[in-house]
């Protein structure tokens, strides 16, 4: 909506530039893409595609999805564009619409926007608490200054068997208790249990086995020194065994942002983690990668509710043209242009014809100044200036009209808006 417009733009401005700093270049990928893509990275047992992946069926048979994230799309970018050929890591940005056939509720929509951050081919724990950077960094930019960052480690390959043994021996006697979907991941994939956001699964899963004490040596070790270079960088983090991401691409560090006061993990203003298989599961060379999301709706309403000031991206208008008769009005569409040229903004009622009407618009958006063309100053190619303030008016030939408005707009203090919308 309009009103919200500047905290987008604002969110814009700050994720690139901070992006840009990092090293991370822009990057857009289709919203709609081969089911499989997503299907074959997310994991067939989860959430978003079991439940919230829209799909449809072209005429030729193919089955396509809307995306319902963004990373997907942007690893086969990688791999098509042949950039594990170049020079590693490979960081993109990314932000756009993605969509998922979700309970609508505050601050969870079925279409909505994420920005990515994304590293490939690197698997050094330095990138994973230099992706976590960069998220708070925006955050703290938009002056979001309270969240912790919920993090953990699952492991990979090397962990996963023993853990997920110990998640069955856990869930054996429990069966009967899940959910219907969770009967069916106790058989296929246990650790999808601990995402389960069903009443009876949540109960459950306070006692269940954590991923971190089934880390081999590698993985400790990795998790380790991710820890330890976000103390060095004040990250403020919590241990947090019960965030294992709802996709089945995430390897070792993952992690979910939650502002301060708002519990439960629905929140999350971003989430992430490393997903060193991706690559090769979609048919690249095997390459680490790292990432990270915002969820940029939950971030701008994170803003409102914090009340943070944002100004507006559209300077104040201080000016207005009101006209009488067709000329006239033929005359202010040209001068409109001409204004903007001049990089001045201007507003206007033309659709009104009452030069009443229209000066009454322009004291309510509280313009400096109005100029007024009505039948005698269209013939005579003149402009009537009206300083909003005093009502004095003086009669200016049209084309020394763009000069004399910057004059005086410098010249005079700038009125405040009669009322309190954004203009
Ligand atoms: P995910 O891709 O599920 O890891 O989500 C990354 C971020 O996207 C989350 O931290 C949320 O901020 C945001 N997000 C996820 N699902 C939704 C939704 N249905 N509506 C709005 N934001 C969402």
């Amino acid at each position: 909506m309009p009103n919200v417009q500047k905290y987008w733009e604002k969110f814009f401005k700050i994720s690139k530039e901070i992006a840009l700093y990092y090293g991370f270049e822009s990057i857009e990928t289709p919203v709609l893409e081969s089911a499989d893509l997503f299907k074959k990275g997310i994991g067939l047992n989860t959430n978003v595609i079991e439940r919230e992946m829209y799909t449809l069926k072209t005429k030729g048979g193919d089955s396509l999805a809307l995306r319902p994230e963004l990373t997907g799309g942007i690893a086969r970018a990688y791999i098509e564009n042949g950039f594990s050929n170049q020079p590693q890591p490979v960081k993109f940005f990314h932000c756009g619409p993605v969509f998922r056939h979700e309970a609508p509720q505050a601050g969870r929509y079925r279409a909505f926007h994420q920005a990515d951050f994304d590293v490939f081919g690197d698997d050094d724990p330095v990138v994973d608490a230099q992706v976590v950077q960069v998220i708070c960094a925006t955050l703290n930019e938009l002056g979001i200054k309270n969240f912790s960052v919920h993090i953990n480690s699952i492991g990979d390959k090397n962990c996963w068997a023993k853990y997920r043994d110990e998640l069955k021996m856990y869930y054996r006697n429990k069966v009967g208790h899940l959910c219907q979907n969770c009967k069916k991941r106790f058989k296929e994939n246990p650790l999808r249990i601990l995402d389960c956001k069903e009443e009876e699964c949540a109960v459950l899963k306070a006692s269940a086995p954590n991923s971190v004490d089934y880390l081999d040596k590698i993985c400790h070790d990795h998790f380790k020194l991710v820890l330890e270079f976000l103390d060095e960088l004040n990250i403020p983090y919590t241990l947090d065994p019960y965030v294992v991401r709802g996709l089945d691409y995430y390897t070792r560090t993952v992690f979910e942002v939650i502002p301060e006061n708002v519990s439960g993990s629905q929140i999350s203003l971003a989430g992430g983690g490393r997903y060193d298989y991706l690559i090769q599961q979609l048919g690249g060379k095997p390459t680490p990668a790292m990432g990270g999301s915002f969820g940029i709706e939950r971030v701008v309403n994170e803003m409102r509710r914090r009340e943070i000031k944002v100004s507006n991206a559209k300077p104040r208008t201080r000016l207005f043209i009101a006209q009488l008769g067709d000329l006239a009005k033929k005359k202010s569409l040209r001068l409109f242009e001409e204004f903007r040229k001049n990089n001045i903004y201007i507003s206007e009622s033309f659709g009104r014809d009452s030069v009443k009407a229209q000066l009454r618009v322009a004291d309510r958006m509280g313009v400096d100044l109005a100029l007024i063309i009505g039948q005698k100053e269209a013939l005579d190619d003149s402009v009537i200036l009206r300083e909003m303030q005093t009502g004095v008016q003086e009669v200016i030939p049209s084309d020394k009209i763009i000069n004399e408005v910057k004059k005086r707009l410098k010249k005079i203090h700038p009125r405040q808006p009669a009322n309190n919308q954004d203009i």
